[in-house]
């Protein structure tokens, strides 16, 4: 009832889909041309433009984006493929669909990206690359990467299923290492349900990665037939089922027109969060750095669990009371039973991880978020604070 009062309950996530997607999806279908074709073509060629990259090879999820790039990267079974402890499942699981074993790092607890003085550590003579995950859409620490990447010949695959558009040191992520794999999941900063893309300026790998997401045809060998039996193909490489659709492509496409206007509202939310947030005690809000900046896919507030008198997990369910949808990214992986049986992993191993883990809440952000919604959460979230105060803390502030 109170909900219903103030308007209803605020989900946690709404994906920003209007009468053009359908327009554009109601041509696909009259077109006759459902699967891959011209719209996947000319998604890619949008894509890669926008971000900065010479090829961009569209797929069917962010998972496979990983898989190719991890195969066109040489990983193989008895590799090491070194992946932050605070991620989405997917990370790991493509390096497992490799062979390889996904040797987990701590994160920094300043970004909650991966620390890259851990993932030196994790290092061994087996280790063969690293997938840097820019959680929420803030990069990491590429440099610092990218000089251990370059000491160890590791390959550098980027995780930017949350940075459309990111930036690090003024170029959009995506331009900015071997391999960079995005995700168009229904959640996802870019929306067409399901989907994903690779961006890479290696002309090799981007040709090894059309192929093998397609079952390994040749295009070759098909258009080298094409005057005479345009039914001949060879397969010259181990293939997937991982291609891209036209119907979603066509979503693409015109979700990729308004990325940096969902991106600026997204921006926007985020800064009226923090300037609302920052005189809370018991409440960290999000870092920035100079060189970076986010995409804010998510906004990730951290309490104060010293200051309060409740977990996160019961400060979680106070905001869903007062219809407030939030969530918590990421589960470490440890935590979960499938690491930990496959691959010995146990609660405690990652400090990091675990402790911000504890003390995360993601807080509605999307483009079709109103200001009073906004002005919604941001009451719930104080008002909750106020509620949780230490006693101690409480009495201290009244004095103040
Ligand atoms: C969503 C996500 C993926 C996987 O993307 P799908 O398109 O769902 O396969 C990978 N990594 C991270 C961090 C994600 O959040």
């Amino acid at each position: 009832m109170k909900n219903e009062e103030n308007g209803g309950a605020i989900p946690f996530h709404r994906a920003s889909l209007g009468e053009e997607e359908i327009r554009a999806v109601a041509e696909v279908i009259r077109s006759g041309w459902l699967t891959t074709g011209p719209r996947t073509t000319a998604f890619e060629h949008a894509f890669a433009e926008y971000v900065g990259a010479r090829h961009a090879i569209s797929v069917c999820s962010g998972t496979a984006a990983l898989h190719l790039a991890l195969i066109a990267a040489g990983i193989h079974a008895g590799d090491e493929v070194v992946v932050p402890a605070s991620t989405f499942t997917a990370t790991a699981e493509a390096v497992g669909y490799t062979g390889a074993r996904p040797v987990l790092a701590d994160i920094d607890p300043a970004t909650m990206n991966l620390d890259a003085e851990d993932l030196a550590r994790r290092i061994t003579p087996k280790t063969r690359a690293v997938i840097p995950v820019h959680l929420g859409g803030l990069p990491c620490d590429m440099d610092a990467i990218r000089a251990i990447a370059c000491r160890h010949s590791l390959h550098v695959i980027e995780d930017a299923a949350h940075a459309l558009p990111s930036t690090y040191k003024s170029r959009r992520i995506g331009a900015v290492s071997e391999f960079t794999c995005f995700s168009f999941y229904a959640t996802k900063p870019l929306a067409t349900g399901e989907g994903g893309m690779i961006t890479t300026n290696n002309g090799i790998a981007a040709k090894r990665m059309r192929t093998t997401r397609l079952h390994g045809i040749s295009r070759e060998a098909w258009s080298r037939e094409q005057t005479g039996e345009s039914w001949a193909y060879d397969i010259v490489d181990a293939g997937f089922k991982y291609n891209l659709t036209d119907l979603q492509a066509a979503i693409g496409i015109v979700q990729l027109g308004k990325s940096d206007a969902m991106s600026d509202a997204r921006r926007r939310i985020a800064g009226r969060y923090s300037d609302a947030f920052r005189s809370e005690s018991a409440i960290e809000i999000p870092v920035e750095p100079a060189e970076c900046r986010s995409s804010w896919h998510l906004y990730i507030l951290r309490l104060r669990l010293d200051r309060l008198d409740v977990d996160r997990d019961n400060f979680m369910e106070r905001l869903r009371e007062k219809g407030i949808g939030c969530s918590v990214h990421f589960i470490p992986l440890h935590f979960h039973s499938h690491y930990q049986r496959r691959y010995g992993y146990q609660r405690g191993d990652f400090p990091c991880a675990e402790g911000e883990y504890t003390r995360c809440i993601s807080l509605p952000i999307y483009p079709d978020l109103t200001n009073e919604q906004v002005d919604r959460v941001i009451s719930a979230v104080l008002e909750t604070a106020r509620e949780c105060r230490r006693a101690k803390a409480r009495a201290a502030h009244a004095s103040a």
